[in-house]
């Protein structure tokens, strides 16, 4: 990623989630304060209520025991003389004023003031209306009025007073009818107090305790939203990236390709899309279990993180391919360097279940924008020259339009080989394996081919993985091994006592029937086991050497005998070698072809001619293109010879011919030596 790019990502994960909270936060403290205005609200009506009620009960108290206490019926009936007037005057200001209590009125029932703080009013009929007449029907009342107006200066200072009016009732019971009514006022200033003093608690509570809970949501809420981004999180780096090696998966990887393609169209940067394949992964994960081929993958993995600069996207696309994403190519770096570098990362051994395994990689690429300017159609190129790397043993090829063509057929293959055995397109054909000391035949190695309609002749090497890496290998060497004993079957009716050799792959020696179908072959064809020789390369030992070593013993059993193929291009260790029951050992022709006087092939050679015989196995040279390496071999002591020298693979006809020519050639060249001698 760009400084930028890292940027505004950070900017964007900082801002855009506590965003969402800000919103949730400020919406819910919205709603929380609406909230606490409308509680606020309904709570002070009713604390409001509730302290007038209480003034008011107080009111009808002082009425019923101060006031009407002094009164009699005849009295409210009557009017009240003057020297009653004078004397509850002086009652109440007595009594009265130490509650508190502003003035005290009384009318009779029908509405005449009976007594009044203000002489002047008694006998008329002033106050009360509505109020009285409430009352007097037997329902008290309180009213808060504004007495600024008021004619008495002592109650014009109140400003404001409470007045409630209580009927005056004589007797008790429910249906007692009012004879009158008082009224008591009240300075409103403490019931004001009151309810403002009250309001304010509530209005502090009300806050504090709204303010409490909306904290403890919104922290809830910012935890929860905290943790669901951080699964949401988890869930994205989960579906972008492979589980089993931490690094972007596929759509990962398409996602970072279409933006490089983006960013160099504008910038007109290049950049190259590489793709790898393991070479030898197939046989570890068959060999050692998908378990240990899932170590490997992850230890490939960590290595190709190691190699790469930041800035370049390793990914796996699966199986055991990766891609990479080179945006610097063309600048400062040159792919060729960068495939060496991966290609030498890989080049160390990686130790799974304490052996060494070596792990060859083909990588190919393609550059954007001279092989193609889309991501679907670089990686279409890359793997095209991943191919031809592949194919070539080149190690790291760079797409060439040529190679296309490889690939659409390597494709079709690949549908068309299941059907190619069925349709008798695979012909096996044998190579002699020559006695070095005697010059003659003594066995034949079984080689398919497969003789395409369309395509002509293909070598084994094309399609034998392209069936090892289906399930069509058992069915192929099925076929072989078939075939080869028919024919070894006719030779030996022919008179020629000579074996056959037939290819094992990986694939076969793990997988159950093997020695059941080996053992049916040779009781179907008549052939005795000892004619029969299977050989296994020693990878396929050196992964697993436990189950090999039992496939081999069963095979064994069976009389069948065994040969060590390609040896010395893997890692099998001597005692490995010491406890496998096999009996022969076939010296890679790689070394075979560089057999000289000088050099280490020379050494390898005789190294391993030594080793085979000193665990008394047969060795074979395979390889052997002239006489002067015949020659060698034959000095050095080696058992049997096999290449080109003495002839190539042929169809069964051909082989037969070989037979009799070459034992006649051996048969000649020790009828001159003896001549000459
Ligand atoms: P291999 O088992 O090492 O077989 C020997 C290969 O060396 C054969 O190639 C043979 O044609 C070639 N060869 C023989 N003499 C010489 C020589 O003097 N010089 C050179 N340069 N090469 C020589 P071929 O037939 O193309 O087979 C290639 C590989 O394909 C075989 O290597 C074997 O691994 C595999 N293969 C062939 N047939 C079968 C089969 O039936 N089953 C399986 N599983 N693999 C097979
Ligand atoms: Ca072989
Ligand atoms: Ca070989």
């Amino acid at each position: 990623m760009t400084t930028r790019g890292r940027i505004a990502g950070w900017l964007g994960r900082g801002l855009r989630r506590p965003h969402l909270l800000v919103k949730f936060g400020a919406t819910s403290l919205l709603l929380f304060v609406g909230l606490g205005s409308v509680l606020g609200q309904v709570l002070q009506a009713s604390t409001e209520a509730r302290i007038l009620d209480s003034a008011l009960r107080e009111a009808q108290v002082v009425a019923r025991l101060g006031v009407q206490a002094g009164l009699t019926p005849d009295e409210v009936d009557d009017g009240l003389t003057d020297s009653r007037v004078d004397a509850l005057e002086r009652a109440f200001l007595v009594n009265l004023s130490a509650l508190d209590i502003l003035e005290v009125r009384i009318w009779n029932r029908d509405g005449r003031v009976l007594f009044a703080g203000d002489r002047t009013a008694i006998g008329t009929g002033q106050g009360g209306s509505a109020n009285l007449r409430r009352a007097l029907e037997g329902g008290a009342t309180a009213v808060i009025s504004d007495v600024r107006d008021a004619t008495d200066p002592f109650l014009r200072r109140q400003a404001v007073v409470l007045e409630a009016f209580t009927p005056l009732q004589f007797g008790s019971g429910p249906n007692v009818p009012a004879e009158g009514v008082i009224a008591v006022t009240l300075p409103y200033e403490p019931v004001a107090a009151a309810i403002n003093g009250d309001t304010r608690r509530l209005y502090a509570v009300l806050a504090v305790a709204l303010a409490v809970l909306w904290a403890v949501l919104f922290r809830f809420v910012a935890s929860a939203s905290a943790a669901l981004r951080r699964q949401s999180e988890a869930n994205q780096h989960q579906a972008l990236h492979d589980q089993l090696t931490g690094l972007p998966n596929r759509s990962l990887f398409a996602d970072r390709l279409d933006q490089a393609v983006a960013a160099a169209g504008r910038s007109g940067d290049r950049f190259a899309v590489m793709l790898m394949d393991l070479d030898r992964f197939k046989e570890v994960n068959d060999t050692l279990g998908h378990q240990h081929g899932d170590v490997l993958l992850a230890k490939v993995a960590e290595r190709l993180r190691d190699t790469l600069r930041s800035g370049d996207t390793v990914a796996r696309l699966g199986g055991d391919e990766f891609a990479f994403l080179l945006p610097a190519i063309g600048h400062d770096v040159d792919i060729d360097v960068v495939a060496a570098k991966i290609r030498d990362a890989l080049e160390r051994p990686f130790e799974i279940l304490g052996l060494p395994l070596e792990i060859g990689a083909s990588l190919g690429a393609a550059v954007f924008p001279d092989h193609a300017t889309s991501g679907i159609t670089l990686v279409q190129k890359a793997d095209v020259a991943m191919y031809a790397a592949k194919r070539e043993h080149r190690g790291f090829a760079v797409y060439d339009a040529a190679d296309d063509r490889h690939s659409r057929d390597r494709l079709a293959l690949a549908g068309e080989l299941r059907g190619a055995i069925d349709r008798g397109e695979l012909v096996v054909h044998y190579q002699p394996k020559v006695s070095l000391a005697s010059g003659r035949v003594t066995g034949a190695e079984a080689l398919v081919r497969w003789d395409h309609p369309v395509h002509g002749r293909i070598d084994p090497d094309v399609f034998v993985p392209i069936a090892e890496r289906s399930d069509l290998i058992g069915s192929l060497t099925e076929f072989v091994l078939d075939t080869a004993l028919r024919d070894c079957r006719r030779w030996n009716r022919m008179g020629a006592p000579v074996g056959v050799a037939v290819n094992l792959s990986v694939r076969n020696l793990h997988s159950g029937g093997l020695v059941e179908g080996v053992a049916r072959l040779l009781a179907h064809h008549g052939v005795p086991p000892g004619r029969l020789t299977l050989e296994i390369t020693e990878t396929m030992i050196a992964t697993n050497p436990l189950r090999a070593r039992e496939a081999v013993c069963d095979l064994r059993a069976l009389g069948v005998r065994l040969s060590i193929d390609d040896f010395g291009t893997g890692y099998s260790s001597l005692a490995m070698l010491r406890s496998m029951p096999v009996n022969e050992l076939k010296i890679d022709r790689s070394f075979v072809a560089d057999f000289g006087p000088s050099g280490d092939a020379e050494a390898i050679v005789g190294f391993s001619n030594e080793l085979g015989h000193r665990l008394g196995l047969a060795v074979v040279a395979e390889g052997v293109e002239d006489a002067d390496t015949a020659a060698a071999l034959a000095r050095l002591g080696c058992d049997l010879a096999q290449g080109y020298w003495y002839s190539r693979p042929v169809p069964f006809e051909a082989f037969v011919d070989r037979l009799a020519t070459i034992g006649r050639a051996a048969d000649r060249d020790r009828v001159t030596e003896a001549a000459q001698l």
